[in-house]
């Protein structure tokens, strides 16, 4: 048996056989990629070249034993080994040589293979066939292919006793060989064994009959003008939309019909119960009624309902004069009045980006006709136009105010400036907890030793609020995305920094931040003590939620308190 250590004696033992047929490696070094594994066989890039069963059939017992069976190694093998050792590894696929690939073995004319020996190859190569033969008939469907391939030879060919050629190995087992290019290797047992190789060659031959009868189809219907009458079909169709908005089912019958025409081009057809048809529309079409598909198709379609674009930009710019666009000013009068602070955050501002751009393709009148619908900034916006696009913008507003209305207050700039500030100056330093401690001055043991009484932010909102209070600002900075979490050392503490627009805003505005911070409570609070003048108050500084329950007050109790504070809100 051959072991790891003779790796360099079969290198030698491959050489000289390549060298001796005639096919040594361009570069002798690449024959280092051959070596015996740990399993005893022969590998190729660690792939299997020749398995250790196949060595101990032909009875190679040592390097000595190789030299001998390489020496009757085919020239075909020989030529396809010389491929792969001069590739790039990967480049020529690696696969198990088998007795076929050695010669020297040929039965002399009295010894000829038993009668089940050559029954067991008819058999596979039958098989073989018929398998070719059921894909050729139902791809060809009545089409006679030409034989050149090898192929369509495979599938046609009808084995006889004078063609085929039977190699007999040492290990007792026969090889036969069609000229058809059909072979098998039959056991000392009778069976057929199937390698590697052979199930590729099947794999191989399906694919080129289907790659065949494709390009025979795509060749007949083009001939027939099946393929000209329906690109012509196709074009007439985008001609009746080209402007046009058109129902959904219209848009999908168009698809469907660009999908046939391309298939006919290209001859890819499938076989429908015992019929070949075109992919592409629901269910495929048969090859022979593809005419009468496009005619009722194109007929289909120069009937539907369709509305020129031109009718529909005008509808949407007339929506836009009368109501769009002074929704779309309030929304962008509320951005404006909003603190800068606020309008850096993320939140907010996506929201507010989505408004902006659909408003402003809603001004230009930039529409697109997508697959029929009405697409503007994005959004499908079905009938009625006009009324749609506003309800659009509506929403787009709402969702703007919300967020607006979570990042908006009255309380807290003071709290948020310090906390800001002080990340800035101290980034990646603290987590919350410690720097609510600094702020609020706490004689806690840890501020005390780490020498924080010493910064002068220490203390800075002594006497104003409480820890507790920081800490919450603070968290609420975070989840609004002011403040950025990192993790640090080998306990992974959480500190904080201050993000980048943040800093940016920090560094240009040396001056107060103005509001911000609300308290997730404070207007639900207000008005559930009936408390209007602290909902006015919140009001009139934009808080947005302050402003619809004063509102609702208002008009639930309109002789009231907070009918007038509205009013007067309102008023100014
Ligand atoms: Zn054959």
């Amino acid at each position: 048996m051959l072991t790891k250590g003779d790796s360099p004696a079969v290198r030698e033992a491959f050489r000289l056989a390549l060298e001796r047929a005639g096919f040594g490696p361009a570069r002798p070094e690449s024959l280092s990629r051959i070596r015996v594994s740990s399993q005893k066989n022969i590998v190729l890039d660690d792939k299997l070249l020749v398995g250790r069963e196949l060595l101990e059939r032909c009875g190679v017992g040592s390097a000595e034993g190789l030299r001998e069976l390489l020496s009757r190694l085919a020239p075909t093998a020989a030529a396809w080994l010389k491929r792969v050792l001069d590739g790039a590894p990967g480049q020529v696929a690696v696969m198990p040589l088998t007795e076929l690939d050695f010669l020297g073995y040929e039965a002399s004319g009295e010894e000829r293979p038993l009668g089940a020996f050559v029954e067991a190859f008819k058999k596979h190569h039958e098989w073989y066939s018929s398998e070719l033969r059921c894909l050729l008939e139902a791809r060809f469907a009545g089409i006679v292919p030409e034989r050149s391939s090898g192929a369509v030879s495979r599938a046609l060919c009808e084995v006889s006793r004078e063609e085929y050629v039977a190699v007999r190995t040492v290990g007792g087992a026969w090889v036969f060989r069609c000229p058809c290019g059909v072979s098998a290797v039959v056991s000392s047992q009778g069976h057929v064994q199937v390698d590697k190789r052979g199930v590729a060659q099947l794999e191989q031959d399906k694919a080129t009959i289907v790659n065949l009868a494709k390009s025979v189809w795509a060749e007949k219907l083009s001939r027939d003008g099946i393929v000209d009458s329906a690109q012509r079909c196709l074009e007439r169709v985008r001609e009746s939309l080209a402007g046009y908005f058109y129902p959904a089912a219209v848009a999908k019958k168009v698809s469907e019909l660009e999908a046939l025409v391309r298939n006919l081009r290209a001859g890819n057809l499938v076989v429908r119960g015992e019929v070949l048809a075109v992919p592409g529309p629901q269910p495929p079409v048969r090859v022979y009624e593809v005419k009468d598909y496009l005619c009722s198709t194109l007929e289909e379609i120069l009937n539907a309902p369709k509305v020129p674009a031109g009718e529909i930009q005008g509808v949407l710019r007339q929506a836009w004069e009368n109501s769009g666009k002074e929704l779309w000013e309030e929304v962008r009068s509320r951005w404006e009045a909003l603190p800068e602070l606020c309008k850096i955050m993320p939140l907010v501002k996506n929201a507010y980006g989505e408004a902006a751009a659909f408003a402003e393709q809603w001004e230009k009148g930039n529409l697109a006709l997508q697959d029929g619908a009405v697409l503007m900034g994005g959004r499908r916006i079905a009938p009625p136009y006009g009324d749609n696009a506003l309800a659009e913008l509506k929403q787009l507003k709402q969702r703007f105010e919300f967020q607006a209305s979570q990042a908006v207050s009255p309380q807290a700039s003071d709290i948020i400036e310090a906390a800001l500030r002080f990340f800035m100056r101290h980034p990646n330093q603290v987590g919350a907890t410690t720097a609510a401690a600094i702020l609020t001055g706490s004689r806690a043991q840890k501020i005390v030793k780490e020498g924080y009484t010493k910064l002068p932010e220490y203390g800075l909102l002594k006497s104003r609020c409480s820890q507790r209070k920081v800490v919450e600002v603070i968290s609420w900075l975070t989840r609004q995305g002011l403040l950025q979490v990192t993790y640090k050392g080998y306990y992974g503490l959480p500190v904080l920094k201050v993000s980048g627009p943040v800093a940016e805003l920090l560094k240009e505005s040396g001056a107060v931040l103005t509001t911000t911070y609300v308290e997730e409570d404070a207007v639900p609070k207000a008005a559930s003590r009936k408390d209007w003048e602290v909902l006015a108050e919140m009001a009139g500084q934009g808080v947005f939620a302050a402003r619809a329950a004063l509102a609702t007050a208002a008009a639930l109790w309109p002789s009231g308190k907070a009918a007038r504070l509205w009013k007067e809100a309102s008023a100014e």
